[in-house]
């Protein structure tokens, strides 16, 4: 039976045990394994915390001397658990890990006192295989966000991608079943949790992740153009001229490749005005993209610059004309919200998360499929056309600022409140603070 606190007249667990096996909240995202879902860890956690729950994060030790355990915040406390070798596993040779990790988290647990965590939140689905047997140790429920889904992503594969193995599938499936409490990340996800696994609608709950509105923020009225300048200069990018950023981690599925193929399509005149800056490191399988700008003839064109920052990321929004996101899927979309909030207008495939995190034709536009040559129509008639640009740099400002970290941590302290109550939902709701 699962203890709980009372905080401000609604029953809250006191403790909870987040699960992130294959990446650290205290990577940098942008690179390997470290993106959106790292950042949504951390931002959520140290709200959490500041609501009255403790959060602690169990992760895989990645490096030899990392402590045990490191406080990320107040209240938030990330553990390391040793589970093979440090260095040079990849996230598709961690099931043979799960073992040792699962028994990590439960001596944790068991050199405090008993019933120390009252609920179990897993990220991804390796993460779900350790909550499952955790859960049913301690009694306590599990919540869980896949954030990915194989058989989503296998639908839209990137030329030459790998398609997720059959053994990932039933993993998602299993956990899927065992949860108590799914979280999806938008109302598209839910409906594939329940239509392509089978989950009873009435354990899904829809929770949209947010953007941290005091980081992530416009230049002053009058002052865009001046800020846009400043930034560039800092970033080493053209003082003159378009700049169409891409950020993110460089892989297939973020689909980079397709943005330097539509850059080769753009008309002559533009192409001289055009920097594309790429922002981010290699993960998975990567691209060689230095590569492919040569061979398409635009190496001019294209500046790469490392994974940025947190306080350095709404610099490279604000040096932007265009955010571009061609990813072949994405769950919600974090960048897109990211531009957005920093008032640049974002061009997104029509995919995933997308349609919700930007919308069409007022925060940014929309495009669908991967064409190249349609991809440089949008940026082309975007380019050209400063008006509709800064029309759709107010949207994005207001669309963006629907969306917050606070916001996501009140719906998972309702869907934290509802587990550890025994509640159900009425099939898949939109779960908001009350
Ligand atoms: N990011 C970062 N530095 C970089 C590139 C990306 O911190 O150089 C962050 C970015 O700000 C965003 C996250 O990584 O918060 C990527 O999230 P998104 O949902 O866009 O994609 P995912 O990585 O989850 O596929």
């Amino acid at each position: 039976m699962a203890r709980v606190s009372t905080l401000a007249g609604t029953r809250l667990p006191r403790r909870v045990a987040t699960l992130s096996v294959h990446t650290s909240p205290l990577e940098q995202a942008g690179s390997g394994d470290a993106g959106g879902m790292n950042v949504y860890i951390v931002e959520v956690a140290k709200r959490l915390a500041q609501a009255g729950v403790e959060v602690e994060i169990f992760t895989r030790a990645t490096r030899s001397g990392l402590p045990p355990t490191v406080e990320m915040a107040p209240g938030v406390l990330v553990r390391h658990v040793i589970a093979g070798p440090f260095e040079g596993l990849s996230k598709e040779e961690l099931p043979a890990q799960m073992c040792a990790f699962t028994n990590g988290v439960l001596r944790a647990e068991a050199s405090r006192s008993p019933g120390w965590y009252d609920l179990v939140h897993s990220h991804y689905w390796l993460s779900g295989q350790v909550g499952w047997l955790a859960k049913d140790r301690w009694g306590v429920p599990l919540v869980h966000t896949a954030h990915t889904l194989a058989k989503v992503k296998n639908r839209q594969l990137a030329a030459g991608d790998r398609p997720e193995p059959k053994s990932r599938v039933i993993g998602e499936e299993q956990v899927i079943t065992e949860a108590d409490r799914l979280v999806a990340n938008t109302p598209i996800e839910a409906r594939e949790l329940i239509d392509l696994y089978g989950a009873s609608p009435a354990r899904v709950s829809v929770v949209e992740p947010g953007v941290d509105l005091d980081r992530f923020t416009p230049a002053a009225v009058g002052r865009e153009e001046a800020a846009r300048v400043a930034a560039r200069r800092r970033l080493g990018l053209p003082a003159r001229g378009y700049v169409v950023a891409f950020v993110g981690r460089i892989q297939p599925l973020k689909a980079p490749d397709i943005l330097l193929r539509a850059a080769a399509l753009l008309p002559p005149d533009l192409r001289d005005e055009v920097t594309f800056a790429i922002v981010g490191g290699t993960s998975g399988s990567g691209l060689d993209l230095a590569g492919l700008a040569g061979e398409l003839g635009i190496a001019g064109m294209v500046r790469f610059l490392a994974p940025q920052d947190r306080q350095s990321l709404p610099e490279v929004y604000r040096a932007a004309d265009v955010v571009a996101v061609p990813s072949y899927n994405e769950s919600f979309g974090l960048v897109a919200l990211e531009a957005q909030a920093c008032g640049t207008p974002v061009v997104a495939a029509a995919v995933g998360g997308l349609p919700t995190s930007v919308r069409d034709g007022r925060s940014g536009l929309l495009v669908n499929g991967h064409d190249p040559a349609e991809w440089a129509r949008a940026l082309a008639r975007l380019l050209r056309d400063p008006r509709r640009r800064a029309v759709l740099a107010r949207g994005a400002i207001e669309h963006a600022r629907q969306f917050s970290w606070n916001r996501t941590a009140a719906g998972l302290l309702a869907v934290y409140r509802d587990a550890v109550s025994g509640n159900r939902s009425q099939g898949f709701e939109l779960a908001t603070a009350q």
